[in-house]
């Protein structure tokens, strides 16, 4: 089942609002209805939510230009998000697409502005109010992406500006750094000043989000010229279809490997590992591999990045994948491996 609706297309980006955001809207003019909430606040929540998508657009319109497939804009509860490939490192692309964002916001404030003054007296005071809750609504939008911190668009543009002088590493490391601190001032003030348990919610969102971009990057930048041929296994211990399971346990306690593709006349026909192995009774252990085993089977190339093939295990949940040359299972990869490249290189990257 698809969990979202498509509303409209611009630039070729497909717009979607997920169910949950669609009950959202519901619920509010529901609160409407029911006058527990004033009309008013529904547009202004409205209003929100187009800015939202607005904003949304100028960043994935610049990123197409630079090249940047978006597969579509998704509209969630908790604001929009751009579906889009990833962002070249290139600190010059990445300031242009965070920044597009924020200048849009204060772009249509100024805009609404002028109208504002232009139009106050003439119309009734009920549109006059609406247009001045559009200007602030974006105001304080392209003003809150503006901080300085991840996962707003203000740390990419901070982490862009510094990497200029350094590397990207470095200067993600810094505006992660720069994040987590007004982070924590946020928190501070939030709980001893203000009393204001919304700014000590946002600022946990940001010290979470200044942490992991700062993860990931370093994960990316430390394995970034490193391919699944690299560290592949080449020496593949496989499995015929009709193994029985007795017989694949005995040489998992031997190879003390976690998983294994299954080959049927050199063709990969399914993947099995201990952990599929271990749920099977006893009893059953003279049932063939082919039984149990996953038939489908996400696959590597020896020239994928291992950035890639990471991103493949962590997003579909599992432990290995085979690499494929022309249809033959050349090596294997494991998470395990990746993890172990890591530690290697973070070491050897601490002594330079
Ligand atoms: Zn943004």
């Amino acid at each position: 089942m698809r969990s979202s609706l498509k509303l409209i297309t611009v630039f070729g980006i497909p717009i979607e609002l997920h169910v949950s955001f669609l009950f959202l809207i519901l619920f509010i003019y529901a609160m409407v209805f029911l006058n527990f909430i004033q009309l008013q606040l529904a547009v202004l929540i409205t209003l929100l939510f187009v800015t939202v998508v607005i904003h949304e657009l100028s960043h994935s319109y610049v990123a197409q230009r630079y090249g940047v497939a978006i597969e579509r804009i998704i509209l969630l509860p908790i604001g929009g998000v751009s579906q889009m490939e990833k962002v070249p490192k290139n600190p010059v692309q990445e300031l242009w697409i965070s920044i597009a964002g924020p200048v849009t916001n204060f772009v249509i404030a100024a805009v609404f502005y002028l109208i504002l003054v232009a139009v106050q007296g003439i119309i009734p005071l009920v549109y006059s109010a609406f247009i001045y809750d559009f200007v602030l609504v974006n105001v304080v939008l392209g003003g809150f992406n503006m901080l300085p911190a991840f996962p707003m668009d203000g740390g990419r543009i901070l982490r862009s500006i510094l990497a200029n002088r350094m590397n990207y590493l470095r200067a993600t490391k810094l505006s992660a750094s720069i994040g987590k601190q007004l982070a924590i001032i946020m928190a501070i003030v939030g709980l001893l000043i203000l009393f204001n348990p919304f700014l000590v919610l946002v600022a946990l969102f940001i010290y979470i989000g200044a942490d992991q971009e700062y993860k990931s990057t370093v994960i990316s930048s430390l394995l970034e010229d490193v391919f699944v041929k690299d560290i592949m296994t080449k020496e593949v211990k496989i499995f015929h279809p009709y193994t029985t399971i007795d017989d694949a346990l005995k040489t998992m306690y031997q190879k003390r490997h976690m998983g294994y593709p299954v080959l049927d006349e050199g063709k990969l026909v399914g993947i099995v590992t201990f952990h599929d192995i271990s749920q099977i009774p006893d009893t059953k252990r003279n049932i063939n591999i082919k039984e149990i085993m996953t038939e489908k089977v996400i696959t590597s190339t020896p020239n994928e990045g291992v950035v890639d093939a990471l991103n493949k295990i962590t997003v579909n949940n599992i432990g290995r994948l085979p690499v494929m040359e022309d249809e033959k299972l050349v090596g294997i990869i494991s998470k395990t491996d990746i993890m172990r490249v890591l530690e290697i290189l973070s070491q050897k990257n601490q002594k330079m």
